[in-house]
This record gives structure tokens, C-alpha cells and sequence, in this order.
């Protein structure tokens, strides 16, 4: 069984802050998860979060690219 990745799972990698992207207008911003509860999953931090550019809360998080050891999932959009 899979576990999610939490903020305690991420911390772990070394890794403290989370990207979150806007799935609507594509407007991203970076967030410390400093401050959130370890066992908080890492996907579920975005439903903390509206789009400050387009409001929208369809939005997903996903480990910063900018740091040395994130997972980062190269997934294009198919539109
Ligand atoms: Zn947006």
C-alpha cells in the first residue's frame, strides 16, 4: 500500500517548501510547510488554498522544483 506523501515524509527529503499550482490559469506560487501538522498529506495542502490570480480553488501542490531533491513529476498537459 502506497502512503501518501505527508509534510513529515517531505521533511524527511530535506524538502520544507511545496509548490502550488492553479490548474485553471496555470498561476503558481511557493509555500513553506512550516507550521503544518506532520502527518499532513502533501496533495491536500492546495485545499488550504484559493488562486490568488484567478480565485479558483481547483488547484494542485506538489514538492518545489527549485530544491535539490524533490520528486518532481514532468506530466505535461494533454490540451
Ligand atoms: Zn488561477
Amino acid at each position: 500500500m502506497v502512503q501518501p506523501a505527508t509534510v513529515a515524509s517531505h521533511r524527511a527529503l530535506g524538502l520544507s517548501r511545496v509548490e502550488i499550482w492553479c490548474n485553471v490559469c496555470i498561476h503558481n506560487a511557493e509555500i513553506s510547510t512550516d507550521g503544518l501538522p506532520d502527518d499532513f498529506p502533501i496533495p491536500d495542502i492546495c485545499l488550504r488554498y484559493r488562486c490568488s490570480k484567478c480565485g479558483s480553488k481547483n488547484l494542485m501542490s506538489r514538492p518545489s522544483v527549485h530544491e535539490p531533491r524533490g520528486h518532481v513529476t514532468r506530466k505535461r498537459d494533454v490540451s
